[in-house]
This record gives C-alpha cells, sequence and structure tokens, in this order.
C-alpha cells in the first residue's frame, strides 16, 4: 500500500532545540524541507544567537514564515533575572506549562560557567537542599535543557562568553539522561554551542547504574555529590546512599576506565558544622577516595531556611582542607558564589515559586 507522508496539518509544531544537528536535519526531511537549511537555522541560533526569523536572511520567506508556527524556536522564557554583589546572576525560565526552573551565571577571571536544571524540582529529597525540600514536577525536555544557555548566554555582558556549562541545577541528572544526553550533543556540536566536552560537567548524586552509561556516551567531566564519609551520615544527607552506599558508589567509580588523572571524577563535599567537618571525616574520606582519580571541592554549607545546617568556622574549613593536601588529595576550599540572591549551591528553590510547583504537580 502506498504510505503518503502525514500532510503538515496533522504534524505537531516540530521543537527545534529537541533535536541534535543530525536529528533535525531528518526531521526537516520528514517535513520536506531541505536538510541543509536545518544547518543554516542551526547557524543562527547557536552560532550567531539569533532567534529573530525576520533576521535568518539566508532562509527562504516560506520557512520563516514556518519558524514559530510549526517549528518553534523557544522553549524558555527569561521571566526575571537577579545579580548578585559578586557578579553572579540568576535567571528564573519559564516553560510553556508555567513550570520554572533557575539557571545560574557565575562570571570569574577567564572564564564563565553556566549552572543548568534538569529536572521542575527534584526527587532525591537531599536534607541540606532547597530544591530538594520542593518536591518533584517533572524532567525537563532537551529543549528546555538547551533554551537556558541560549536565553542565559543572550544575558552575557559585552565582551565575555560562555566557556563551561555545569549541570548541577535543579534536579538529579543521570534521572533524565536520555535528554541531557541529546542536549550535550548539541551545546559541544561545532554546529551547535561549540562547547568543548572537557568544559561541560554532569553532577550526580550517585544514581549507580546511570554513571557509566553517562560517561561511555558523552566525554563531559563527572562530578559526584558525596558530602559524607559515612553511611550513616550519608544516608540523611542524601537519601539516595540508601539504595546506592558509599561501597557500591565508589567501587563502580574505581572500576571505570573512562576515568584517569586527565578525566578525574569532581566530589563535591559540603561542609556542614559539626555534621561532616571533623578531622575524622577528612582522613576517611583520604581513605576512601584512594584508588580514584579525584579532585574534591569544598564547599561551606549556603545556609537557608529550608536545611538546619550551617557552615563551620573557617579554621575548622581551612583544617579539613589541610588534612587533604597532606595527603596529596587535590582539593579546592570553594566560596560561594550568589548566596545574597539564593544562587549558590543547594539554594535554588524558587523562592516564590512553590505554590506554582505543587500546583502543577498535582494537575
Ligand atoms: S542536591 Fe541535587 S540531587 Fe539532591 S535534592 Fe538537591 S538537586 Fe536533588
Amino acid at each position: 500500500m502506498n504510505q503518503r507522508p502525514p500532510s503538515r496539518m496533522n504534524q505537531r509544531p516540530l521543537v527545534v532545540k529537541d533535536h541534535s544537528l543530525p536529528r533535525l536535519r531528518e526531521a526537516f526531511a520528514r517535513r520536506e524541507l531541505a536538510p541543509f537549511r536545518a544547518d543554516q537555522l542551526a547557524g543562527w541560533i547557536y552560532g550567531q544567537g539569533v532567534e529573530d526569523p525576520g533576521r535568518m536572511t539566508n532562509l527562504p520567506a516560506e520557512l520563516r514564515e514556518r519558524l514559530g508556527r510549526d517549528l518553534l524556536l523557544h522553549a524558555l522564557e527569561l521571566e526575571s533575572l537577579e545579580r548578585s554583589e559578586d557578579g553572579t546572576r540568576k535567571g528564573v525560565l519559564r516553560a510553556r506549562d508555567g513550570a520554572r526552573v533557575e539557571a545560574v551565571l557565575i562570571p570569574e577571571e577567564g572564564r564563565t560557567t553556566l549552572c543548568v536544571s534538569t529536572q521542575v524540582g527534584c526527587p532525591l529529597a537531599c536534607s541540606f537542599c532547597a530544591t530538594g525540600a520542593l518536591g518533584f514536577t517533572r524532567n525537563l525536555t532537551v529543549a528546555e535543557i538547551v533554551d537556558q544557555v541560549c536565553r542565559m548566554r543572550a544575558e552575557l555582558e559585552p565582551g565575555r562568553t560562555l566557556s563551561n556549562v555545569v549541570f548541577m541545577g535543579m534536579g538529579e541528572p543521570l534521572l533524565n539522561l536520555p535528554a541531557v544526553l541529546e542536549a550535550i550533543r548539541i551545546l559541544v556540536d561545532p554546529k551547535g554551542l561549540g562547547l568543548a566536552p572537557r568544559r561541560v560537567t554532569v553532577s550526580t548524586a550517585g544514581v549507580v547504574p546511570k554513571i557509566a552509561e553517562l560517561l561511555r556516551a558523552a566525554p563531559v567531566n563527572l562530578a559526584v555529590s558525596l558530602h559524607a564519609t559515612t553511611d550513616a551520615v550519608r544516608d540523611v544527607l542524601v537519601p539516595l546512599n540508601r539504595r546506592f552506599p558509599l561501597r557500591a558508589l565508589l567501587g563502580t567509580l574505581a572500576a571505570l576506565p573512562e576515568l584517569s588523572r586527565r578525566r578525574p571524577v569532581f566530589f563535591e563535599y559540603t561542609l556542614m558544622a559539626g555534621v561532616n567537618d571533623a578531622e575524622e571525616d577528612a582522613e576517611r574520606l583520604v581513605t576512601l577516595l584512594a584508588g580514584i582519580p579525584s579532585k574534591v571541592n569544598l564547599i561551606p554549607m549556603n545556609p537557608h531556611p529550608d536545611a538546619p545546617y550551617l557552615p563551620p568556622a573557617p579554621e575548622v574549613a581551612d583544617r579539613f582542607l589541610g588534612v587533604l593536601a597532606r595527603a596529596r588529595l587535590t582539593a579546592t576550599l570553594r566560596r560561594p558564589r550568589g548566596s545574597d540572591i539564593a544562587a549558590a549551591c543547594g539554594q535554588l528553590a524558587l523562592r516564590d515559586a512553590r505554590a506554582s510547583a505543587r500546583a502543577l504537580r498535582d494537575r
């Protein structure tokens, strides 16, 4: 039987940023558009940062007319942008269904990093994290992840370019892995957003069965939110530890051939006064990480109303760092960025958005 392609009228709109370039070319072909037009469109939206069809001068009028009607460019709108005293900027971005997420731009000497979200809320409920206190609404789509980069990149100060993207915002990236991987393909494609893969970092709280899949599919950096050196403490801070305890997590990392001194695991360790900041914790950390190519980021707790934890005194944090340094473990003690606008690690919680997140979840 002769199968005719579905008429344009019956097709759902194509969300352009949902697709890496090879898939976008195929989608164009299915819509009776020349595949090279996908490359031209990617050149405008990713290469030039232009999303106004009227400025896409090398596209035929018919295609420009279809943009915004059956080829959709925008997945998110920038609802608000706050600026911290230290230059950190937090964007609140709204999806088509009203869901909102946050993305944070962190300008530093010589580089600019964007921290993106992968879920609306988070199901993992880490006890120190404001996002965890929101509960979980839904996964973000590929386009919603990529559009955080497009929208926030447009807010860069003149002369700055985006150099790094970290998947450390709201949500657990490995629970939305297919969308995260397709977004990474767009981020690192020279005809997409053109980032070097080693300038992309994906963070996990320890979804053990998905770690190898991530590293095999994408040559990006891996960050692991560790935060504790015993199962008893980690069970409380990161409840996922009850399913994948320290031995399973660290044993998996030690066995991964993709990891090396040139591609170490970045362990995130939030220092909380009286909880995980003792010298014995530092010594245990050294023992636990032996055999795993590691870099440790120590982050003094950013206090917020949803968690009972406080940062340690500076001398306690320095002592912790000293134990790691003496053991020749590469470690840095980070200065919290953007804490005055609740943009620091663990603080992303859409301060005024709890009601809307719950309403959306309950629909
Ligand atoms: S720390 Fe990460 S994984 Fe844990 S609740 Fe917060 S967003 Fe989710």
